[in-house]
């Protein structure tokens, strides 16, 4: 399997070139036609698979093929990822960074512990895709800077961390807020049965992808 088997759109496809990658490594193989074709996907693997592409690619496959009208103010956000920690968010987004150079989506990140300005800023501008951690986006939530009535799909990235971590109950609130009518993709490198009831709740009919 090649990238361009994949059929990722041309300036993915550079991009990923670019990075000097030259074969989708299996998460990707697997994850990626299903995703691109709208599905929900089920992925159990762990950081260092590959995980971000997997993901990251389809998203800016599907909001580089349909851009819908600019909106009045800013624009709204497409794509949301919840990662649990700064260190994920901020590789997260400069993966985005990496494959999505040559198109003309636009990311931002945001998390806690630093001040809300800049993160605050980039919200009212608009951006495609949120990367960001739970808490500090239910702060921003709660003081209306987000708004959701665009979101076309969802990540769960490291939903086993989220529960290790004591995320979980602030995941399922940010999960409450955003439309139902949207399409998740779900990963978790071990499937406990919290994650499992999680998964089964918010996914349909997902594509089930194991590395
Ligand atoms: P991740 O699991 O998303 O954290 O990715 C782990 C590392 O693998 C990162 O440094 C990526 O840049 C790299 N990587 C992702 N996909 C590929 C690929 N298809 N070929 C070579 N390296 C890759």
């Amino acid at each position: 399997m090649t990238f361009d088997e994949l059929k990722l759109a041309e300036p993915l496809l550079r991009a990923v070139k670019a990075e000097g990658y030259t074969t989708p490594t299996p998460i990707q193989t697997q994850a990626i036609p299903p995703a691109l074709a709208g599905r929900d996907v089920l992925g159990c693997a762990q950081t260092g698979t590959g995980k971000t592409a997997a993901f990251a690619l389809p998203i800016l496959h599907r909001l580089s093929e349909g851009r819908p009208a600019p909106a009045a103010h800013g624009r709204p956000i497409r794509a949301l990822i919840l990662t649990p920690t700064r260190e994920l968010a901020s590789q997260i987004v400069e993966s985005f960074q990496a494959y999505g150079k040559f198109t003309s989506l636009t990311w931002a990140v945001i998390f806690g512990g630093v001040g809300q300005n800049a993160q605050e800023q980039a919200l009212r501008r608009g951006v495609d895709v949120l990367v960001a951690t739970p808490g500090r986006l239910l702060d921003l939530m709660s003081q209306k800077l987000v708004s959701y009535k665009a979101l076309e799909v969802f990540v769960l990235d490291e939903a086993d961390r989220m529960l290790d971590m004591g995320f979980i109950h602030d995941v399922k609130k940010v999960i409450a807020a955003i439309p139902a009518k949207r399409q998740t993709l779900f990963f978790s490198a071990t499937m406990p049965p919290e994650i499992q009831a999680l998964s089964k709740g918010i996914l349909k009919d997902p594509a089930k992808v194991e590395v």
